[in-house]
């Protein structure tokens, strides 16, 4: 399939739709100078979130302490609470850096996602029930099975099996969660069933991609999600994490897989290049103020952002003269998908455009408008590309790491369109690498191994041994 052509004549887009382009331009471009000034930033934002004080990004210890080793064996169970989908999966790792998964995928109903603990719990439960009875039939004769269980959202950790939420993220609000260790509540769930469950490891997808990652290809160091949320995760050494001193008595040099949470950068505002649209989608978000970054960045934004953009101009007059947007006007009505296939219309006509205006909305669309679309579109998918890279560039410069490969995940850069090699030439502005192009860079962002089963898999089997040992 030849790829559709990016770009074409402008020359029938009238004064007022190009002085708008040019508007949108300024405000969502990120120039090198301001890409160099986010990741210093970025790199002692990381650092504080370490420290005693603590600052905006988390930081959170995840006591994963070992890389995996690839000879982890046996079978485990891997849950992945996520947003759309709740996956469970039964993972056998050979002991030889592969495995075999089989795996259910079940419906999240979104009504779940702001209603009550218990509910959410039960159900999780249920589905668990589901998918034992379905591969291991009776679950009388089932034995104890050990459970990695990736729960997306920022957790404070003390121990591999214990997490306390500290804020539902990506629209998720459910009461009498946060503040709450989750472990207990799922096990709860479980005892009601029967269920002969342990819940081994608690692990944030980005642990998991990180483990998951290394573990087939060793040079992988860093774990990222660019989905609906955005996070990063990487190994740290206790030496460097001062707010864990005289919690854990090991050696400074002794690894400890950190998740960074570095949706919370910035949440103090002082760097990020914030638009009157962000300013908007934050403040209708359920929680102001919070996730900043992950705000500009992941996919459950995107074409929010962009919607808002569109609405403005209409209510100035400037675009879908005398037609209805009532339709147009509902919160979170489009998403990522939406802006991808604007992305990936062939500019000529811009036809695909057209159909989706139409046949979503109700909404006729001309030429030039299609044109300015696509322009928008362009340019708020850069920018979430070019300050992903800043943090991938951040976690490099904070940690050393000259050469190494990040393993990324997520509806964001597995299907937004030209995502990776945005990212790329972003990743090229700040290492003042003289080429463009991933295939010629030390640091590459590259497909990762399944994290939230293979990797929580991994580190339920991680934490066995650890046992095994007489480690803590
Ligand atoms: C959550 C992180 C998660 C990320 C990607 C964010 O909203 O806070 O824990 O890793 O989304 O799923
Ligand atoms: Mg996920």
């Amino acid at each position: 399939k030849r790829p559709p052509s990016r770009k074409g004549s402008m020359a029938d887009v009238p004064r007022n739709l190009l002085d708008q382009i040019k508007a949108f331009e300024e405000l969502f471009t990120v120039d090198t100078a301001k890409l160099n000034e986010i990741v210093d930033h970025f790199v002692s934002e990381l650092k504080k979130g370490l420290s005693k004080e603590g600052g905006s990004i988390p930081m959170i210890p995840t006591f994963v302490m070992d890389w995996p080793t690839g000879k982890e064996k046996g079978a485990y169970l891997a849950l992945d609470m996520g947003g759309t989908n709740l996956r469970v999966c039964e993972i056998i790792l050979d002991g030889n850096r592969s495995f075999d998964t089989i795996q259910s995928k079940y419906h999240m109903p979104p009504e779940l996602k702001v209603g009550d603990s218990e509910a959410l719990w039960d159900y999780v439960a249920e589905c668990m029930e589901a998918f034992i009875a379905s591969y291991h039939g009776s679950i009388e004769e089932v034995e104890k099975l050990h459970l990695g269980f990736t729960f997306s959202y920022p957790c404070t950790q003390y121990a591999i099996n214990h997490g306390i939420l500290q804020r539902w993220t990506k629209g998720f609000d459910i009461e009498g969660v946060e503040g709450k260790d989750v472990v207990p509540m799922l096990a709860k769930a479980f005892e009601k069933r029967n269920l002969p469950i342990t819940v081994t490891a608690l692990i944030n997808d980005t642990t998991g991609t990180l483990v998951a990652s290394n573990y087939t290809d060793p040079s992988f160091k860093m774990g990222v999600i660019f989905g609906t949320g955005c996070n990063a995760a990487y190994y740290d050494t206790l030496g460097n994490i001062p707010k864990l001193e005289g919690k854990v008595s090991l050696p400074p040099d002794t690894p400890m897989a950190i998740n960074t949470e570095w949706g919370a950068f910035d949440n103090e505002k002082v760097v990020l290049p914030r638009t009157k649209y962000d300013v908007q989608v934050d403040e209708e978000s359920p929680r102001p103020g919070q996730q900043c970054f992950e705000k500009l960045i992941s996919g459950l934004y995107l074409a929010e952002i962009f919607r808002l953009c569109v609405l403005d101009m209409h209510d100035c007059g400037l675009i879908f003269e005398n037609l209805d947007v009532t339709a147009f006007r509902k919160p979170y009505c489009i998403d990522a998908s939406f802006l991808a296939m604007i992305e990936m219309d062939p500019f000529e006509n811009l036809s695909e455009t057209e159909e989706l205006f139409l046949t979503k909305f109700g909404l006729k669309t001309t030429e030039p408008e299609r044109k300015l679309f696509r322009r928008l579109a362009e340019l708020i998918g850069t920018r979430s590309a070019r300050l992903s890279a800043c943090g991938v560039a951040a976690i490099a410069k904070k940690t050393g790491m000259t050469e190494f490969h990040a393993g990324a995940d997520g509806s964001v850069f597995n299907k937004y369109p030209f995502f990776r090699e945005r990212g790329a030439e972003a990743l090229s502005e700040i290492f003042n690498w003289p080429s463009k192009k991933q295939k010629d860079h030390p640091i590459k962002i590259l497909p990762a191994e399944d994290g939230s089963g293979v990797g929580a898999a991994l580190i339920a089997a991680m934490t066995l041994s650890r046992q095994e040992r007489g480690e803590k």
